[in-house]
């Protein structure tokens, strides 16, 4: 059993201008027993500092972490019941897959016995039983990989801390490996901590996905509440591929309905702003924005597409041009141009578009989301 706990835990780096660089900013989390949770962001926001933490590889410049309620500040690495796999991990090359997996264990002094039995079972697991007397240099990626992970596994620790562990391998070996590790989580019923910065690796791995962006936990909650009720601006643009859709704009009043109004552009080329009248439902939280300026989000899915009408739009409609095709066999995403930026829309498969085709677009109201511009949070 193993539960880890930050508390308000912050690590400041001294930058070469002896300038502070705050990695890891006040990050409250708890991961409980038997947890894969997935920290997620972009490359440089703070995600291997906070394992580092964990695994006690650093110090913490203030605040706490926990394992299993106690404190661990303090308590060398050895210690923690923690196994880190490293993003850049290395074998050592002039040894067997045996020597490599038992290493750690003969620095501990486990009798031979004992080893040779954890080295077998891990073995078993990743399904490396053939490849035992073989060097590094012999194996596929795929293989090595899993040689890393039974470096750690042999220690049988009550938490996994995983580092961007499938970054080097090719995509296809990617997708495998992601799923042999959903499998050895379920197996084993440790706790882990799953680093990466690719958003659908966090989402189809993690039991919860921390997103993490400049120091800060943005947001922790199950991917689908993550995806259909992002906390904020970044998390709403980071969760999701491709991206939702942003516009600038202002509520109003018209009548008892409540409209978004799309900001004038500054571009001459840009047609008219758009108008989009909102669904009776979300009226009532977002009256307090009357006459305000938000952030308008929707997602690829939520658009509807189709060939430009020849009457005159109704509200919720925008007049695009098609710019891009791309099409992944299973959907298609479609990039219309003719408005201040890029909008992006999935459509079916089997609904054909070609470049510089007029299109219409429609917004599924309900499915909007709205951000104040000054906090970046979502208006909920
Ligand atoms: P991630 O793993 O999310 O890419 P890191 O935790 O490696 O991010 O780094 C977070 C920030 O801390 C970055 O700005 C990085 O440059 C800085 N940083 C990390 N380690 C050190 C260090 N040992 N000395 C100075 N700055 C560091
Ligand atoms: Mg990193």
């Amino acid at each position: 059993m193993a539960q880890v706990g930050l508390e308000h835990l912050t690590k400041e780096f001294k930058g070469p201008g002896r300038e502070r660089i705050r990695a890891v900013d006040d990050a409250c989390l708890a991961v409980d027993d038997k947890e894969l949770l997935a920290l997620v962001g972009p490359s440089g926001c703070g995600k291997t500092t906070t394992l580092r933490l964990i695994a006690g590889l650093e110090e913490p410049t203030a605040g706490a972490i926990t394992i299993n309620g106690q404190a661990v500040n303090g308590l060398p690495p050895k210690d923690r019941d923690v196994a880190m796999v490293f993003q850049h991990y290395a074998l050592y090359p002039h040894m067997s897959v045996y020597d490599n997996m038992a290493f750690g264990l003969k620095l501990r002094h486990f009798p031979s016995a004992e080893i040779a039995q954890r080295v077998k079972d891990t073995a078993q697991i990743l399904d490396l039983a053939a490849c035992l007397n073989r060097r590094p240099s012999a194996l596929s990626g795929g293989q090595r990989q899993r040689v890393a992970l039974g470096r750690a596994l042999v220690r049988r620790p009550g938490v996994f801390l995983l580092d961007e562990p499938l970054s080097n391998l090719d995509a296809q070996t990617r997708l495998q490996m992601r799923a042999e590790i959903s499998r050895l989580h379920a197996r084993l019923g440790s706790t882990m901590v799953y680093v990466t910065h690719d958003q659908v690796e966090a989402m189809t791995l993690g039991h919860r996905v921390a997103v993490m962006d400049d120091g800060r936990l943005q947001q922790v909650a199950a991917p689908i509440d993550l995806y259909q009720r992002p906390a904020n601006f970044f998390v709403a643009g980071f969760i999701g591929s491709p991206p939702m859709n942003f516009f600038e704009g202002t509520l109003l009043g018209k009548g008892n309905a409540l409209v978004f109004q799309e900001s004038t552009s500054k571009d001459a080329a840009a047609p008219n702003p758009f108008t989009v009248r909102l669904d009776d439902t979300s009226a009532p939280f977002l009256r307090d924005y009357l006459g305000k300026r938000v952030v308008f989000g929707i997602r690829p899915e939520h658009i509807t597409c189709s060939p430009a009408l020849a009457e005159t739009p109704s509200e919720r409609v925008l007049e695009t041009v098609v710019e891009m095709v791309q099409p992944l066999g299973s959907e298609t995403y479609l990039h219309l141009a003719g408005h201040a930026h890029s909008v992006v829309a999935r459509v079916r498969a089997a609904d054909r578009f070609n470049i510089r085709q007029a299109v219409s677009l429609s917004f599924e109201v309900r499915q909007v989301h709205f951000f104040e511009p000054a906090s970046r949070k979502a208006i909920v």
